[in-house]
């Protein structure tokens, strides 16, 4: 499948690693869009939020794990996990992924 997450999760395209365990990889993302910018994504396939289900829920929790265990190696109190499922909500990437966002006043959601 041509996904470039697939390919950054499989190390065939290079990151900056912020986390990694079995099933989750955490990496900053390439144009930051605040001070901290982090993008949390399953090492499996999943297109986006709208995909998930029953049989890969479990993905989602590790990656709300990961994402509380990069706050605390971080020291981040305050910080905002979104994911944007579909293109006219913003996502231009067809696989999962949180991005979690610390280190300026974030605003109210748009
Ligand atoms: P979204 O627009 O919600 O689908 O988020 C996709 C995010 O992936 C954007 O914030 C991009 O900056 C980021 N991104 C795209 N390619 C890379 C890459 N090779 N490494 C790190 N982040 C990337
Ligand atoms: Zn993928």
């Amino acid at each position: 499948m041509d996904c470039i997450f697939c390919k950054i999760a499989a190390g065939e395209i290079p990151c900056k690693q912020a986390y990694e365990d079995g099933d989750v990889l955490a990496f900053y993302d390439i144009n930051p869009q605040a001070l901290v910018h982090i993008l949390i994504i399953p090492k499996a396939h999943i297109g986006g939020a709208e995909e998930i289900s029953p049989e890969n829920s479990a993905l989602f929790g590790k990656c709300f794990e990961a994402a509380a265990k990069i706050a605390g190696a971080l020291n981040l109190k305050d910080f905002r996990v979104v994911t944007n499922n579909g293109a006219s909500a913003g996502q231009t990437v067809r696989h999962l992924h949180f991005h979690l966002l610390a280190g300026r006043a974030l605003g109210s959601m748009g």
